[in-house]
């Protein structure tokens, strides 16, 4: 794997004045090197994608498809490659990085696909009485350069998921990956330009997101922001994008309801991955589960079970299932959370020891009360809080009581109360029979609430990401 980066701006690597190291959150390894850019280097990034936005607009949808497709292939030959990079640089267990990158794989195919359907649409201008003579229709133009800014926890798909879309619209990209994951950044920087895309329609940049980000956010040559992390930077982001479009993809604490006459095979082995996959650092990550009242006691304890068996380990060795958290200061949070918790009356079932550097131990949380910071705030770590409800009504108003809004699971074997509560919960989606976790790239995603603005899954950030135009020709002039 190579160690070093440089910046890549308009179709070249740039030596930084600094580089930073990027470490690997299980052990402290030094897993590589990259640029801490200046916010003069930014600029040149910035500068670079405005000059090459209006032949990424002229740009047939063929091509846009075409180097799309590539770059998927190639990223599929070099699956194993970047599975280890994720793996090294965010601590994610090898055999979940390796979905991550074939998640990654499937988002750019998606993309290619939608470049070839960015129509428009005819509109009935003579549906209006004024409209006699008129023929409408709309173009979906691209808004021109894109700051894109992704998070740490899945570093190569949501990147995908928000370049692919914005060259598929024919926009250019500045892409700001977060500083603790940016290698798979750059490896992705590299493949574009191995597949032909033209100098500046992709930059990437790393350095401090206060110093950087915010130089991209506000800057006058930037036309749109796609941000994907935490709800605080979130605000602040769009506090200071003034006029600019911005979608933000931000945090949440899901909760399913699994009722009394669930699949309860099904929902342990759901609960189990929804709550600890990459140690709980996914945006829809299982931090509540509300057991009906007949269930609620053999869930927990089948459930603790099976979080028994997890094999925490080095997130490159094969056998693992839990490696560690992004860094020690957040292993140290996740712990003092579950220590808050126990001295204002939760009961650990299992877990929530520190090990080793970043590593927490899966942890289950029983009589947590709502405004406990594990139950009312985004854990981002290796713990489920269960909790037992006594009418279906009641669990809704509980998954509810939030001020995050992403995704949420009912798990029944009737319908009629699953769509009773699909209807009722407020996000972005429900997941029938499973866990708030699943997710498929193509699909609409995103948040209300404290959870975001805006849908990504290619064909929804393609809208966002390009403006329409609407045409309207006068025909009275011509034969009658
Ligand atoms: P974060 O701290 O908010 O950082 C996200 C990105 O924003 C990083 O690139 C970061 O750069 C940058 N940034 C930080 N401060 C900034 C500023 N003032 N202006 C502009 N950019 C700034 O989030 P994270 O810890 O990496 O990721 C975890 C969060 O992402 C969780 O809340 C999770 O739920 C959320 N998330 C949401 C989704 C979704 O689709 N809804 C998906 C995944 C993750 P630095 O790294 O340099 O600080």
């Amino acid at each position: 794997m190579k160690t070093e980066y440089d910046l890549f701006i308009d179709g070249r690597w740039i030596k930084p004045g600094k580089r930073f190291e990027v470490q690997m959150p299980y052990d402290g390894s030094v897993v590589g090197t990259v640029p801490k850019a200046t916010q003069a280097e930014v600029g040149q990034a910035i500068q670079a994608a405005k000059k090459a936005a209006p032949a990424a607009a002229r740009l047939s949808s063929y091509k846009r498809y075409e180097v799309l497709m590539k770059v998927a292939t190639l990223m599929q030959q070099r699956q194993e490659d970047f599975a280890r990079a994720i793996a090294s640089e965010s601590g994610k267990p090898i055999k979940e990085a390796r979905v991550e990158v074939s998640r990654a794989v499937q988002t750019l195919i998606f993309s290619a696909e939608e470049a070839k359907r960015n129509v428009g649409e005819m509109i009935p201008m003579d549906a209006h009485p004024a409209g006699a003579d008129r023929l409408g229709f709309t173009l979906r133009m691209p808004r021109g350069v894109i700051a894109a800014i992704t998070p740490f926890n899945f570093p190569l798909n949501l990147s995908c998921h928000k370049i692919g879309p914005a060259l598929a619209g024919g926009n250019t990209v500045v892409h700001k990956p977060a500083s603790a994951t940016p290698i798979s950044g750059y490896m992705l920087a590299e493949l574009f330009a191995e597949a032909g895309l033209p100098a500046g329609f992709l930059n990437t940049v790393t350095g401090s997101g206060g110093e950087v980000g915010d130089f991209l956010v506000a800057h006058p040559d930037v036309s749109m922001v796609t941000f994907t992390g935490s709800a605080e930077v979130g605000k602040h982001i769009r506090a200071i994008a003034g006029m600019k479009p911005v979608t933000l993809e931000l945090g949440a604490n899901c909760g399913v309801i699994v009722d009394d006459d669930a699949d309860i095979e099904l929902a342990l082995g759901r609960c189990a991955a929804g709550g600890f996959a990459h140690s709980g650092q996914v945006c829809i990550h299982l931090q509540r589960i509300y057991a009906g009242p007949k269930i609620a006691a053999d869930f927990t304890d089948a459930l603790k079970a099976r979080v028994a068996k997890f094999k925490i380990g080095h997130p490159l060795d094969e056998a693992t299932d839990v490696a560690s958290l992004i860094d020690e200061a957040n292993a140290a949070r996740v712990a003092d959370w579950i220590a808050e918790a126990v001295r204002n009356g939760a009961r650990t079932i299992i877990g929530g020891e520190r090990v080793g550097r970043a590593t927490v131990k899966p942890a289950i949380l029983a009589d947590t009360k709502p405004d406990m910071k594990v139950v009312a705030e985004e854990s981002f770590g290796p713990l489920v809080c269960v909790d037992r409800y006594t009418s279906l009504e009641e669990a809704v108003e509980t998954i509810n009581r939030s001020r995050f809004g992403l995704q949420a699971g009912i798990i029944t074997r009737d319908i009629q109360k699953a769509l009773w509560a699909a209807q009722r919960i407020e996000c972005g989606g429900v997941m029938i029979n499973d866990v708030p976790m699943f997710r498929v790239d193509q699909m609409p995603y995103g948040g209300v609430k404290d959870s975001g603005i805006g849908r990504e899954g290619p064909k929804y950030a393609l809208a966002e990401m390009t403006e329409t135009k609407t045409v309207v020709i006068n025909l009275a002039g011509g034969p009658k």
